[in-house]
C-alpha cells in the first residue's frame, strides 16, 4: 500500500551549457553537456521517496534508451514502478535545455511519451492509485489522464494537484476535485491575472482561486516560501523559507510538493502549516545543490527534526 501515488510525467533533460544562445539558424561549440533525469511528476515522486515515503508513479516511457534508463533510474529509487507503461514507436519525452555562462537559459520541451499516457493506465493503477494516502498530479500529461486519477481517487485521501506547467484556463474540474491545488508565483499571476503578485496581495489572488472553485490553495514564493489558505477561513497565511546560499533553484518547486505529500501521507498529526514550514526546508536544502534530481536531499543527510 503505498503512501504516495504520482501520476505525472518522465521526462529526459538534455542540457548544453554554452557562452550564449545561438542566434537564429547559427551553430554554436558548446562548452560542456550533461544528461539528467526530469518531469515533474517523476521528480516529485523522487522526493517523496528519497525522505522515506513508499510510492507508486504512473507514468508513460518511450521504448527507447532514454525510457530503459529512466525506468532503472526509478527502480534505483525504490519507486514502484509496475504501473509505468512503455509505449512503442515513440521516445520517451525530453527537455532540450540551453543555459548559459551568464545563467539565462532556454528550453524546449517534447512531450512524446507523456502524452500517450491515457485514462484507462490510470483506471489500471486504480488499486494502486486509491489505497494511497497522496495522490499527486501535475500538469504535464493529458487532461484526461489527471481528470481520470482525481475522480478515482475521490474519497479516499488527500489529492495535491499542481498547476504546472502554467495553464491559461484550467478546467474547473481540477480545481473542484483536488483537495489542495499549489502553484508559484507566475502561474498564480496567469490564473488570476493579477500582476506582481506579492506576500503582501496574496489574499486577492487567494480569493480569486477559491472563486475559481479550488478547496484548499498554496502558492509558492521562491525564496520568500509560501502561503496557504484553507477552504475553512479562507484567509492567506504566510510561511517564510529557510535563509539558504542558493546556487540552482531548478527544481525547487518539485522538491516543495514532493515534500508536502511526504509529510501528508506519513505524519497525518502535523497541521498544514507545519507540513509547508517543513516542505519549505526540503525545497530550502535543494536549491543550495546543482541540478534537479540531484539535488533532492535524502532522509540521512536531514537533521532528525524533521520527521
Ligand atoms: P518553482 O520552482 O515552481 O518556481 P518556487 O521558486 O516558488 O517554485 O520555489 C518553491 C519552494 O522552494 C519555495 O516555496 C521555497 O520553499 C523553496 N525555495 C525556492 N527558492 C528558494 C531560495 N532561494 N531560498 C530558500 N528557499 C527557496
Amino acid at each position: 500500500m503505498p503512501d504516495v501515488a504520482v501520476v505525472g510525467s518522465c521526462m529526459i533533460d538534455l542540457i548544453t551549457y554554452s557562452s550564449r544562445l545561438p542566434k537564429p539558424g547559427e551553430t554554436l561549440l558548446g562548452l560542456k553537456f550533461e544528461k539528467g533525469f526530469g518531469g515533474k511528476g517523476a521528480n516529485q515522486c523522487v522526493t517523496a521517496a528519497r525522505l522515506g515515503a513508499s510510492t507508486v508513479l504512473v507514468s508513460s516511457l518511450g521504448s527507447d534508451s532514454n525510457g530503459q534508463e529512466y525506468l532503472k533510474k526509478l527502480e534505483e529509487e525504490n519507486i514502484n514502478t509496475a504501473h509505468i507503461k512503455t509505449q512503442e514507436n515513440i521516445h520517451t519525452g525530453v527537455a532540450q535545455i540551453t543555459v548559459t555562462s551568464s545563467g539565462e537559459n532556454s528550453i524546449i520541451i517534447v512531450q512524446g511519451s507523456n502524452l500517450c499516457l491515457s485514462g484507462e493506465n490510470v483506471i489500471e493503477a486504480k488499486k494502486h492509485i486509491c489505497s494511497s494516502k497522496v495522490l499527486l498530479c501535475q500538469f504535464e500529461v493529458p487532461l484526461l489522464a489527471t481528470l481520470e486519477a482525481l475522480r478515482v481517487y475521490q474519497g479516499h485521501g488527500t489529492s495535491i494537484v499542481n498547476g504546472a506547467p502554467a495553464v491559461n484556463n484550467v478546467d474547473p474540474d481540477i480545481l473542484r476535485l483536488a483537495d489542495i491545488f499549489c502553484v508559484n508565483e507566475t502561474e498564480a499571476e496567469l490564473m488570476t491575472g493579477m500582476k506582481d503578485l506579492s506576500i503582501s496581495t496574496a489574499q486577492q489572488a487567494v480569493d480569486k482561486f477559491f472563486s475559481l472553485g479550488c478547496n484548499t490553495i498554496i502558492i509558492t514564493f521562491g525564496a520568500q516560501g509560501a502561503i496557504h489558505a484553507s477552504s475553512k477561513n479562507k484567509t492567506a497565511i504566510h510561511t517564510p523559507s529557510e535563509t539558504v546560499k542558493a546556487v540552482d533553484t531548478t527544481g525547487a518547486g518539485d522538491a516543495f510538493l514532493g515534500a508536502l505529500a511526504y509529510y501528508i501521507s506519513n505524519h497525518p498529526g502535523l497541521s498544514l502549516q507545519e507540513c509547508i514550514k517543513r516542505s519549505n526546508k526540503i525545497a530550502a536544502q535543494s536549491v543550495t545543490k546543482l541540478g534537479t534530481q540531484t539535488s533532492f536531499p535524502s532522509r540521512k543527510e536531514l537533521p532528525s527534526e524533521l520527521f
